[in-house]
């Protein structure tokens, strides 16, 4: 029986679809350890893994800090080496106890990468969004901003990984750390129909579909069209779009699930006609198995879940590697984008995708690719084979 240690950042969308991985691997007899943070340990645990928390070893951000993060890269770069030093000795202490068989880090969790370098384990990379290489990187736009800012940071970078060499880390560049090239054993929770230049990944990279947790729900005949809306659960804030959608749909015959994330005060919204449901949070993947559009800010497991179920959606991308995965379903005709944000535009969109089988036909086919694609069995073979193959 094999030892595995998964690490991941604390972020639901990073977490989730490892779970049901975890759950497998526990079920065939391996053990697992899981550095996470306390908000997953529940989830965790109940997939049988053995939890260890990381809270108190995360740099303490300031206000803003969250957003800089995203678009500055020298600070991205300081707040893993941060984390990386902060954890180093716990981790490395008692990594030497366990003696894992692999490290399984999230893409983005990339002190589990350097872990796995310093302590020479074999590191299985985890992404949950889609499959990164110098192709889609091209995809993607880098703005003015964000250029200037990595150029001005970049003797910030230099300090850091300095800083990680001297506690014993062989990093190359800065780059070494973000990216992985196509020799990295990767585990990709989309299938291949969906990823995008998918003929410029190695077969290294198994793309097992979306690891949608297994709660099943009666199909509901329904009355009336039903619309949910949700931006995630990380930049979630969003009064005035909120009020918006209040707007487009108070006086249609439509039913409406509104998630407006954990720190949206509902009061703020004011008046809640009768035909919404506003919470804080939802059981998503309940509430999409009775949906005929999604109003999504194209969170990767949000897009992930909606087609899963067939359910075609109104693409509203709040940052740019969102708008990557919305435009892969605008390309493949699953959804259109979200012109403008104002009542008119919300509720134009959503009729043109309830009126246009197309759309729903095309999410249905992804689904097919989806639920054929291996999901967490597959996941585990391509971990167990790893183990068993390295030298
Ligand atoms: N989610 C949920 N209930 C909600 C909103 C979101 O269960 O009310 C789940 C959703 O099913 C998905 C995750 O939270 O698995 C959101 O991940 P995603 O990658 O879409 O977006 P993020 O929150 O990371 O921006």
């Amino acid at each position: 029986m094999s030892k595995i240690v998964f690490f991941c950042i604390p972020a639901h969308g990073h977490t989730n679809p490892t779970i049901e991985v975890v759950r497998e691997l526990s079920y065939r007899g391996h053990e697992v350890w899981y550095y996470s943070f306390d908000e997953f340990k529940e989830k965790i645990e109940g997939a049988g893994a053995k939890f260890i928390s990381c809270n108190e070893y995360l740099p303490e951000l300031k206000p803003g800090d969250e957003k800089k993060i995203g678009k500055d890269f020298a600070a991205l770069i300081e707040m893993i080496a941060d984390t990386t030093i902060a954890l180093d000795e716990k981790v490395c202490n008692e990594l030497k106890g366990v003696n894992p068989d692999c490290i399984v880090s999230d893409s983005l969790c990339f002190w589990g990468k350097l872990f796995a370098e310093k302590l020479n384990i074999t590191y299985v990379c985890s992404t949950t969004t889609f499959a990164f290489n110098k192709y889609t990187a091209k995809m993607m736009k880098k703005g003015f901003k964000e250029a200037i800012l990595m150029i001005l940071g970049m003797s910030r970078i230099n300090k850091k990984i300095e800083l990680l060499r001297n506690h014993g880390y062989n990093v190359k560049n800065f780059v070494s750390i973000i990216q992985n090239d196509n020799d990295t054993n990767t585990i990709v929770y989309t299938s291949k129909e969906f990823q995008p230049m998918v003929e410029t990944f190695s077969d290294k990279y198994s793309f097992i579909g979306p690891s949608v947790s297994n709660v099943k729900v009666e199909y509901e005949e329904r009355k009336r069209k039903k619309i949910y809306i949700s931006l995630g659960t990380v930049n979630n804030k969003n009064i005035k779009f909120y009020k918006n959608c209040i707007k487009a749909f108070e006086t249609c015959d439509f039913h409406v699930v509104m998630s407006v994330g954990k720190d949206t005060v509902i009061e703020d919204l004011g008046y809640i006609p009768d035909n919404f449901k506003v919470r804080n949070s939802v059981e998503q993947i309940i509430v999409l198995q009775n949906t005929d559009v999604f109003i999504t800010h194209c969170g990767m497991n949000s897009v992930n879940e909606s087609l899963y179920y067939g359910v075609p959606m109104v693409l509203y991308p709040q940052h740019e590697e969102q708008g990557m995965v919305a435009k892969r379903v605008a390309d493949l005709k699953a959804g259109i984008f979200l012109k403008g944000n104002n009542p008119k535009s919300i509720k134009d969109a959503v009729l043109q995708v309830m009126d246009n089988d197309d759309y729903k036909k095309n999410a249905n086919k992804l689904a097919k690719g989806f639920k054929n694609a291996g999901g967490s069995k597959k996941a585990a073979d391509s971990i167990l084979k790893v183990i068993d193959t390295r030298n």
